[in-house]
């Protein structure tokens, strides 16, 4: 059976009762979940079901595995009480959202060919992205970026995220809608300020910029 993917739903519940549907040695599937899966960028949450520690979860198919630090104790059929590491999955969702926002002042900043090389990785820590770059990274531009996240953050936009069929979007105005399966705050200002700086170098004709919550 399929997993609800209830994060889409509202990604802010962070605390719910669900079904055990099946259990394979310490992996749990759920009629339904607010655990977000690793996929699109974006790292798993971490939390515990009754008690028990989760360590990971994955999407396999159309289903959720939650995966425990310990043996299940409790059984398929049971209703079992969920809870996610909130403070951790609130910074992913303003660190994710930030990440957009940054995706978009890159291009106004230096053109529409810098573009990420791939979805990059967002935790709670900090989110880092591989962007196109042919010519050496101006530091002062890079500033200038972070100036204008800071400043959308500011603008306190609305974040809009909706389905169309299995897809998922994601949209500020006036900016165009981009694809996006993540959890998401409602609003920019919830962001707070970030700061944005040049990481390591990941290879010729790219740059890893990375962004953390201040
Ligand atoms: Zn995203």
């Amino acid at each position: 059976m399929n997993t609800q993917r209830l994060y889409w739903i509202d990604p802010y519940v962070n605390q719910f009762k669900a079904k055990v549907e099946s259990m394979l040695g310490r992996d749990v599937v759920l009629d339904g979940t607010y655990f977000y899966p690793q996929g699109g960028g974006q790292i798993y949450d971490t939390g515990t079901i009754s008690g028990l520690r989760v360590v990971s979860v994955r999407r396999e198919g159309e289903r959720i595995l939650h995966t425990l630090a310990s043996e299940p104790t409790f059984q398929v059929g049971s209703e079992v009480e969920c809870k996610l590491d909130w403070e951790r999955r609130y910074r992913i969702m303003r660190l994710h959202s930030a990440a957009h926002l940054l995706y978009y002042t890159m291009q106004e900043e230096f053109g529409e060919e810098c573009k990420p090389a791939s979805p990059g990785l967002t935790d709670d820590a900090k989110s880092r992205e591989d962007y196109l770059f042919k010519e050496k990274l101006d530091l002062q531009r890079l500033q200038r970026v972070e100036e204008r996240v800071n400043e959308l953050i500011k603008a306190k936009l609305n974040i809009h995220t909706w389905s169309e069929g299995e897809t998922r979007y994601w949209k500020i105005d006036p900016y165009p809608a981009m694809l996006c399966g993540g959890t998401h705050p409602r609003n920019t200002s919830e962001i707070g300020g970030v700061k944005v700086s040049r990481g390591k170098k990941p290879g010729a004709g790219k740059e890893r910029i990375e962004i953390t919550l201040i």
